[in-house]
């Protein structure tokens, strides 16, 4: 896999460091982290690794397209490593976890917008908000039967 991640640097001409192969290795294994998670796996690994280095790895690699970085409303940076294919994602209101959706329809945009105004469209973004199956359990068992959480 190690060698995977060598070519896919040496083909946006980027240099292959050790905190840019430790960053792409935790991303395989942690899609949809945070910076900070991305820097405890790391880490956990790499101690000499600098916070600064991580930081900069990350920015390298989402400039460079190896990295996708995901930001839904109001929820912190996520990033993974899956990239180039336009799937979308599905987050939870409750606790920020964030699943993959393959494409809704086909292959890229996904969707058909109602209206183009004329522009080529060749990508959608789409965020699917609810609740994950943990929190819904969580929810069901926690709540008083009869108690409807005001909203
Ligand atoms: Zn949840
Ligand atoms: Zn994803």
């Amino acid at each position: 896999m190690t060698a995977d991640f060598e070519a896919q640097l040496r083909a946006v001409s980027l240099r292959v460091t050790r905190p840019r192969l430790a960053v792409l290795a935790a991303l395989r294994d942690h899609p949809h982290v945070d910076t900070d998670t991305v820097i405890r796996l790391v880490r956990a690994d790499h101690p000499t690794v600098s916070h600064q280095a991580i930081y900069d790895v990350l920015r390298a690699l989402t400039d460079a397209g190896l990295v996708r970085r995901i930001q839904p409303t109001g929820a912190i940076a996520r990033y993974e490593s899956r990239v180039g294919d336009n799937h979308h994602h599905v987050v939870c209101r409750s606790c920020g976890v964030i699943a993959d959706v393959d494409c809704a329809v086909g292959y890229a945009p996904c969707l058909t917008a109602s209206d183009d105004h004329g522009f080529v469209v060749d990508e959608a973004e789409v965020v699917y908000w609810g609740t994950c199956p943990d929190c819904a359990t969580a929810r069901t068992t926690s709540e008083p039967p009869g108690r409807k959480e005001a909203h």
